[in-house]
C-alpha cells in the first residue's frame, strides 16, 4: 500500500478513533537551508502534544504546515482527517492558532478583539466566558498596548479559542515571559486540557515540556529524535541521577570514587555529590561505606536526571546553545 492511501484510510474525518493530527514524513527547505527533513508524528485526541527543540530546529515551519499557512515539499499532514491545504475550511473549523500577539492594532480594546475574532466563525463560545478562561475579565476593556507581556499571550491563546476548536497550536507561547506570567499561561493550557482540547506546543524550555507534555518530541536540525512520554525519555536515557549529602566531618572524595557503582564524585565545600545510573544500589553501598568510617550522615537527598539531560545526551550540546 502506498503512504498516500495509508494516510486517506487510517484518517477517515469521521472516525472517532483516529488521531487529532497526522504528520507523516514532512520535508521542507528554504533556498540551501533544510529546515525540516522527513519529520513524522502522530497527536492522539485529547493530548498536549509538545515539540521542544532549540531555536532554528525546524518547530514552527512544521506547526506552520499543519496550520496551512506553509506548503510542504513533501509529505502528508492531517487535523482531524483534514488536508490543511486542500480541505483548509474544514481545516479552520477545527484548528485554533495562536497568534504572534503583538499582529493586533494597538489600540484595540481586549474585548474588541475578541467580538472581532469571533465574528468570523459560526461556532463561538461567548466572550464573558473566554475572558474567564485567560483571567482576562479585568482587562476587558483595556486597550491592547497597555497589556503586560503575559496578558498579551494570555489573549492571543483566547483569541485561538473563540470557535471552540478541537486543536489548537500554540507556537512559543511562554517565550520571554517571567515565571509568573509563565506559570499563569500553563493554569490556561491545563483549563484546555480539562476541557478535551487537544494541544500541539513548541517550546525550547525544558521544564515547560516536562510539566505539561503528555508526550514529547524532541527536535534538532529539523529531524524528530526522540518522541514520547517525559518519563519515558528521562528513564530509557543513561542519563546520571545525582545523589547529594553531608557528613558531619569531611570525606575524602577519592574514596567515594571507589564506592560501587559510583561513576564519578566530587565536593562543594560541605556538600557531596556522587553521580549513578543505579540510585537504589549506589545508596546502599553509599551508607554501608559511611558506616563502615564511622561517618554520620547529616543530609542526602536524590536529583534525577531531566529532558536536559535527554537533550544534552541526544545532541551533545544544550539546548540554549
Ligand atoms: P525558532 O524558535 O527560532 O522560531 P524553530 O525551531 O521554530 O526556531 P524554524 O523557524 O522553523 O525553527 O526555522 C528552521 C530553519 O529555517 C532555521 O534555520 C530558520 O532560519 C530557517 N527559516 C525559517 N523560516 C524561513 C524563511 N521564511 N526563509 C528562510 N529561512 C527560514
Amino acid at each position: 500500500m502506498s503512504t498516500l492511501e495509508a494516510v486517506d484510510t487510517s484518517m477517515s474525518p469521521v472516525g472517532e478513533g483516529s488521531p487529532a493530527v497526522l504528520v507523516e514524513d514532512l520535508w521542507k527547505r528554504y533556498g540551501d537551508v533544510e529546515a525540516v527533513r522527513g519529520v513524522s508524528f502522530t497527536v492522539r485526541r485529547g493530548e498536549i502534544f509538545g515539540l521542544l527543540g532549540p531555536n532554528g530546529a525546524g518547530k514552527t515551519t512544521t506547526v506552520e504546515i499543519i496550520e496551512g499557512m506553509r506548503r510542504p515539499d513533501s509529505g502528508q499532514v492531517r487535523v482531524w482527517g483534514y488536508d490543511p491545504l486542500a480541505q483548509a475550511d474544514h481545516v479552520k473549523r477545527h484548528i485554533g492558532v495562536a497568534l504572534q500577539s503583538t499582529a493586533l492594532p494597538d489600540k484595540i480594546k481586549v474585548r474588541e478583539a475578541l467580538k472581532l475574532f469571533a465574528s468570523f466563525y459560526p461556532r463561538r463560545i461567548p466572550v464573558g466566558e473566554l475572558l474567564q478562561l485567560v483571567a482576562l475579565q479585568e482587562k476587558a476593556e483595556s486597550i491592547f498596548d497597555t497589556l503586560s507581556g503575559g496578558q498579551q499571550q494570555r489573549l492571543a491563546v483566547a483569541l485561538a479559542l473563540v470557535n471552540d476548536p478541537d486543536v489548537i497550536i500554540l507556537d512559543e507561547p511562554t517565550a520571554g515571559l517571567d515565571p509568573q506570567a509563565r506559570r499563569e499561561l500553563h493554569e490556561v493550557i491545563d483549563q484546555m486540557r480539562a476541557r478535551g482540547k487537544t494541544i500541539i506546543l513548541t517550546t525550547h524550555y525544558i521544564e515547560e515540556a516536562e510539566k505539561l507534555c503528555d508526550r514529547v518530541a524532541i527536535i534538532d536540525r529539523g529531524k524528530i529524535i526522540a518522541l514520547d512520554t517525559p518519563r519515558r525519555l528521562i528513564a530509557r536515557s543513561r542519563g546520571r541521577s545525582r545523589i547529594e549529602f553531608r557528613t558531619a566531618a569531611p570525606i575524602d572524595v577519592g574514596a567515594l570514587r571507589q564506592i560501587p557503582f559510583v561513576q564519578k564524585a566530587a565536593q562543594n565545600e560541605e556538600e557531596y555529590t556522587v553521580w549513578t545510573v543505579d540510585v537504589p544500589r549506589t545508596v546502599v553501598e553509599l551508607i554501608k561505606w559511611l558506616e563502615s568510617e564511622n561517618h554520620e550522615l547529616l543530609d542526602l537527598h536524590v536529583t534525577r536526571p531531566t529532558l536536559e539531560d535527554v537533550f544534552i545526551e541526544l545532541t551533545g550540546r544544550s539546548i540554549d546553545r
